[in-house]
């Protein structure tokens, strides 16, 4: 084979190529010399079978020279392609609406908690948000929470390597969004009826049901005579908008240190309809989140003007609530940034 000569009619056929297509090519004709030339029976394929069996002197020579020719169609082909595009894009109607780019979308957790919001914003609650960092007496001490009480300890709380305040005890990262009730009550007069989402932190060890950190909403209602029953209709009314129509509830008697009395609200399980089931391990219910009428130790905290006035509070989880609501099993799903979870929602 004289591939010298093979070479150079290559060369001068890509030369009468570019002067024959210099104006205009279909992309038919373009992917017709592709394959004519760089396909696997075109000429160049044929000299790099060539190069396998060439004498061993001409070896070096001959694969820079067919590298060089290959090099050359394919940039040849290449540019060819973009100018086509680009010319196809000029040509294109004008009037057709741009390609948006790709912006994604809300987090799911940021998308529960509007969910939530909107249903008490709807009720005549305002929103509220507050500090994560926050301090001593906020998280506790006006929520009733004796300084011997365990969630004070250091093992329980996240708290910070900043000098107290003389009045308002040691800096921490907020444990719940509860603190927000007595900020809001000391700056608002009443009535006052307020729901407040936040992130809040807790030396938790993580696991498909805790992390580090997560999301609560704290809710409350403070006016004269207000009663546990109205409590039960607002939780009521939004238990049936966020799970579903006909939800039961059920109040079970528990303890926290800020309401009195203080309730753990179960729903009625969708599945199972009360049947029991594995997602309300077999008893019907599903606990969602905690509540009570506030306590008149928190009360004792609050300017005068609060006198005479009674309220309720409730905290729920936003974590726990979608993941009720969609089935997640992990909680960890949440902060992994895995888009193939996210995206579904
Ligand atoms: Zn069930």
């Amino acid at each position: 084979m004289d591939w010298k000569k093979e070479i150079q009619i290559l060369e001068e056929t890509l030369e009468q190529l570019k002067a024959r297509y210099a104006d205009r090519i279909d992309l038919k004709t373009l992917e017709e010399l592709r394959v004519k030339f760089l396909g696997k029976k075109g000429p160049i394929k044929a000299l790099f079978d060539f190069l396998k069996i060439a004498p061993k002197d001409e070896k070096r020579e001959l694969g820079q020279a067919v590298n060089r020719i290959k090099g050359l169609f394919e940039s040849w082909i290449v540019e060819m392609r973009q100018s086509l595009e680009y010319h196809e894009e000029e040509i294109r109607d004008l009037t057709v609406p741009s390609r948006l780019p790709s912006l994604g979308h809300r987090h799911i957790i940021t998308q529960t908690i509007d969910e939530i919001t909107s249903v008490f914003k709807g009720l005549g609650f305002a929103i509220a948000t507050g500090p994560e960092i926050e301090q001593e007496y906020y998280n506790f001490t006006a929520l009733n929470i004796d300084i011997t009480h365990p969630s004070r300890d250091a093992f329980d709380t996240f708290y910070l390597k900043i000098p107290p305040d003389k009045k308002k005890g040691k800096f921490l990262l907020r444990s719940h969004t509860s603190p927000m009730q007595v900020r809001i009550m000391e700056a608002i007069s009443p009535p006052v009826a307020a729901i407040v989402p936040g992130r809040v932190y807790r030396p938790d060890a993580v696991d498909a049901s805790h992390s580090f950190m997560f999301h609560q909403i704290e809710g409350f209602l403070v006016d004269k005579a207000v009663k546990f029953s109205h409590l039960k209709g607002v939780l009521l009314e939004f238990a049936r908008r966020y799970f579903y129509e006909d939800v039961k509830l059920r109040f079970r008697p528990h303890y926290f240190p800020f309401t009195e009395p203080s309730a753990e609200v179960d729903i009625s399980c969708q599945l199972c309809k009360g049947e029991g089931c594995s997602a309300c391990k077999q008893t019907g219910w599903i606990e969602v989140l905690g509540c009570g009428m506030i306590h008149p130790n928190v009360f004792k905290h609050l300017p005068s003007e609060y006198e005479g006035y009674t309220g309720f509070a409730f905290g729920m989880g936003v974590e726990r609530l979608c993941m009720l609501k969609y089935g997640i099993p992990d909680i960890r799903l949440f902060y992994s940034n895995d888009l193939r979870f996210l995206s579904q929602f």
